[in-house]
């Protein structure tokens, strides 16, 4: 029986470990934090169980990634659908809910009158058509002949099923223009909308991202958004039990130092504490850099220069602060750029869930791209200047924020924050580097076979990042790796 080691227990590699497991493969899953999840994960702290990243779970709707991964694994998700996703709270003073239904389109006609329209029907109609190719499981960027050969039949299938729709050049251009080129004339207040969603969902703004992506990324808050009782945590704690479930292992404080080689085939994985698992195939659910670390190839990992890091306030309210039907969702943008707390994204956890809160509590979680590497040289040069940098942040976030729930500062009576620096404490990733590759091209994902028997998974590949995409992903390389066993029907049966 072949033996898999899954560095790291993110979404993406837990994904990928119980669909193996599933398989009849011998899975260990190495973590070297003490809960699952990653960027994904909910920590407790102060009497409260606040998300540590991700807030708003996606892609749970019949036939959408994480239904797709549950009928796999026989989780039923308790998601709880709601369809006031998120308010987007602007300069100019409007408030714009996103919703899932129908009156949608109402809310976007009030707020960006018709000239939006033609943006929306663009978005919603790329979108479709790309998230149907996506779920087709496309080995995407080709890493070989076989793999072209798949695209392509893949490519013909997905025409043939919408043969006017797809055959358009216009789809075709949108693989190399921007989202900018569907925003002409559209107006201020819809450019400074979408700038901020996009910076959220494809870490770069509409002058950048790709308009094939863009549409696809915009599109999240219609793909099955709702709630998870006991927060995202949840997600990740039900793979983990998958993978346990088909006799694999997820073992926590198990930090990955290296992989062992020879004649360059992966034969273990050595941890810090000098344990080594033997495998024939190992999953490092890592950026590229920590990657190529892990493999010997380089001494310091490496991470993108227009990468973005999370700076982070973890506040724990009076529930009085929190209007009774408040939209649980919001994006406060208090001026450009998107980034260093002009922007923050705040979840409010829902009354309905007691495990997150003490009794008349809510537990809210701030979220703001800030670039990493000013944090790490303060905290490598100036101990006093990184903490004021992060009491200034704080005050600039929590000042934004009141836009959405005014009296939050007084209703405080927990506040926790976190840099690049903590997340790369917390997940190990690169500089603290999250998000993945800022989509401004296509070419950009990782393709995820990285050498014989050695995979990469997590939200460098393809379709990036999110809960929902990094499941993909892992799906994805669960598939590729059953192929390379000849094991290939096995994965989603
Ligand atoms: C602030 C923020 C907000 C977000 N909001 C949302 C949202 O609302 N909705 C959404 O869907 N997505 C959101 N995302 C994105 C989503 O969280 C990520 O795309 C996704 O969780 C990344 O998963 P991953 O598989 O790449 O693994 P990661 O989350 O990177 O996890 C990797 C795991 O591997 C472990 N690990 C790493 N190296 C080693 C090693 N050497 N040995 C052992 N273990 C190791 C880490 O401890 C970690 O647990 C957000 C992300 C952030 C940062």
């Amino acid at each position: 029986m072949s033996r898999v080691v899954v560095v790291g227990g993110g979404v993406g590699g837990l994904s990928a470990a119980a669909l193996l497991a599933r398989a009849g493969l011998d899975v260990t899953v190495l973590e070297a934090h003490a809960d699952a999840g990653g960027c994904a994960s909910t920590f407790a702290r102060g009497g409260y169980r606040f998300e540590a990243g991700a807030t708003l779970p996606v892609g749970f709707y019949p036939g959408g990634p994480m239904d797709t991964l549950g009928r796999a694994l026989g989780i039923d998700w308790p998601i709880r659908y709601d369809p006031r996703v998120l308010t987007v709270h602007l300069p100019d003073g409007a408030c714009i809910t996103r919703r899932s239904d129908d009156a949608r389109w109402d809310e976007r006609r009030a707020k960006f009158g018709h000239a939006g329209e033609r943006f929306w029907r663009w978005q919603e109609q790329t979108a479709d058509a790309l998230w149907d190719f996506a779920l087709r499981l496309p080995p995407w960027p080709p890493q070989s002949a076989r793999d072209v050969a798949a695209f392509v039949g893949m490519g013909a299938d997905w025409l043939k099923d919408d043969w006017r729709g797809r055959m358009n050049p216009a789809l075709a251009l949108d693989a190399v223009r921007t989202v900018a080129a569907h925003l002409r004339g559209a107006g201020e207040r819809l450019r400074l909308f979408v700038d901020a969603q996009l910076m959220i969902s494809a870490q770069t703004t509409s002058a950048h991202a790709v308009a094939l992506y863009g549409a696809a990324a915009l599109d999240l808050p219609r793909r099955g958004p709702g709630h998870l009782p006991g927060g995202m945590g949840a997600v990740a704690q039900a793979l983990a039990d998958a993978v346990a479930r088909f006799g694999g292992r997820v073992l926590y404080r198990h930090e990955a130092a290296r992989v062992v080689l020879q004649s360059g085939r992966p034969i273990g994985v050595d941890t810090r504490d000098g344990e080594r698992f033997i495998a024939d195939i190992v999953l490092l659910n890592t950026t590229p850099g920590d990657a190529a670390v892990l493999l010997g190839q380089e001494a310091t990992p490496r991470c993108p220069a227009d990468g973005w890091g999370a700076f982070m306030v973890y506040v724990g309210v009076d529930a009085s602060v929190v209007p009774e039907d408040a939209v649980l969702h919001h994006q406060v943008v208090a001026g450009e750029p998107l980034s260093e707390g002009n922007a923050p994204f705040i979840s409010i956890s829902p009354a309905w869930d007691a495990t997150r809160a003490p009794a008349g509590r809510r537990a809210i979680t701030i979220s703001a791209h800030t670039r990493p590497a000013p944090w790490w040289e303060l905290h490598r040069t100036d101990r006093v200047a990184y903490e004021a940098r992060k009491a200034a942040y704080t005050a600039r976030i929590l000042t934004a924020a009141e836009r959405a729930l005014p009296g939050l500062r007084d209703a405080a009576e927990f506040v926790l924050t976190g840099t690049p620096v903590t997340f790369h404490r917390y997940t190990r990733r690169a500089g603290g580097w999250v998000g993945g590759f800022p989509q401004t091209s296509l070419l950009r994902f990782r393709g995820p076979r990285l050498r014989p028997g050695i995979w990469l998974v997590g939200d460098s590949i393809f379709p990036g990042q999110s809960v929902a995409a990094t499941a993909l992903g892992g799906i994805r390389v669960a598939h590729a790796v059953l192929e390379t066993l000849h094991l290939g029907e096995q994965a989603l049966q």
